[in-house]
């Protein structure tokens, strides 16, 4: 259940909203918004629903909430959840191109593909500078070399940039240069980092899980929430499964599963998902007719060259056709790119 307080609503009225939850043996989850407190409700369903709290002073309305997860769920809040970074938008009928290369290699690596898929129609620019790597012996990012490289790259060409945060130890760092704030697959339940990450004042591209169901996935958006940002990206990028022709498996499902189920925006990334460069056009196709409300998607110079995911990125002229796809197909969706 949530307990939404009036704008007005003072101080000693939440606090006696709060007492009378404690004291009924609930927890409250307090979230304050620019204009209203909102208090999460935990516990025992029916002690909750005991409770009058509907006629407390200062209370404007009270939300029941069946889904385990409760800031992220729609029942909570009914409108899409837009974000807007530098200009460029995501959800609500918005679809985000975000293209680059997998991991940050060179100054002129960076200023091609950037310049390229600015031109083209992309929206954010991405590249990972600390890169969640497999083997403890493959290149593991430039690391803030790598970051700066990427902020450089997308100022210049005017796109805000999406990198990945691997460790608690790097959120200054990462926060300070990047836009958006990306938490990788791996990570998905690592829930100390999704606080942190909540915490830091920006928006929050959070990767599915590639073993997680998609109660799990708005389950860790929830954690993000609860350290502080409303702004989550939800990101599906394929999960694990029996098939072995792909990298992994694009649960396209998820997108129309979580946009139900959730408010937050939601995400497709068809490289990681299908790790093959020919499926990259024809799943991000799928994803924008299955209502995903933007597009992740590797771009290298040359991608036979690439220190990272070469086999899953497109190179610039393949991006080039893909968004010559996306447009008119995104028009007669009636979708804003
Ligand atoms: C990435 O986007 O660079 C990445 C490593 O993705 P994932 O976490 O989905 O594997
Ligand atoms: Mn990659």
């Amino acid at each position: 259940m949530m307990i939404v307080m009036k704008a007005g609503a003072t101080e000693e009225q939440v606090k006696h909203v709060v007492e009378r939850l404690e004291k009924a043996g609930l927890g409250a989850h307090l979230s304050q918004g620019e204009f209203k407190t909102v208090i999460g409700v935990i516990g025992d369903r029916e002690k909750i629903a005991d409770l009058p709290l509907a006629v407390a002073p200062g209370v404007e309305n009270v939300i029941p909430i069946q889904k385990p997860y409760k800031f992220v769920s729609r029942e909570f809040r009914a409108e899409d959840t837009v974000i807007e970074v530098k200009g460029s938008k995501i959800g609500g009928g918005h679809f985000a191109v975000i293209a680059g290369p997998c991991s940050v290699e060179t100054e002129e690596q960076m200023a091609k593909v950037a310049e390229h898929v600015k031109k083209a129609g992309a929206t954010f620019l991405r590249g990972g500078a600390f890169k969640p790597r497999s083997s403890p012996y493959s290149f593991q990012g430039l690391g803030m070399d790598g970051l700066k490289l990427l902020a450089q790259a997308g100022e210049r060409v005017g796109l805000p940039i999406v990198t990945e945060l691997l460790d608690v130890r790097d959120l200054d760092a990462v926060a300070e240069y990047a836009d958006v704030i990306q938490i990788g697959t791996r990570n998905m339940q690592n829930f100390v980092l999704l606080l942190e990450a909540g915490s830091a004042g920006k928006p929050v591209i959070l990767k599915r899980g590639f073993g997680a169901t998609v109660e799990e996935t708005l389950m860790a958006a929830e954690y993000v929430v609860k350290g502080g940002s409303s702004q989550v990206i939800l990101c599906e990028r394929g999960i694990r499964t029996f098939e072995n022709s792909t990298r992994n498996t694009l649960d396209l499902s998820m997108i129309p599963i979580a946009t139900r189920n959730s408010h937050l925006p939601v995400i497709v990334d068809p490289s990681h998902g299908t790790g093959k460069n020919y499926l990259v056009a024809p799943m991000s196709l799928a994803a924008l007719a299955a209502g995903a409300a933007g597009v992740m998607v590797e771009v290298h110079p040359c991608p036979e060259e690439a220190w990272c995911d070469g086999p899953q990125s497109l190179d610039l002229e393949s991006f080039s056709d893909l968004m010559a796809k996306i447009r008119p197909m995104a028009a007669v969706l009636e979708r804003e790119i």
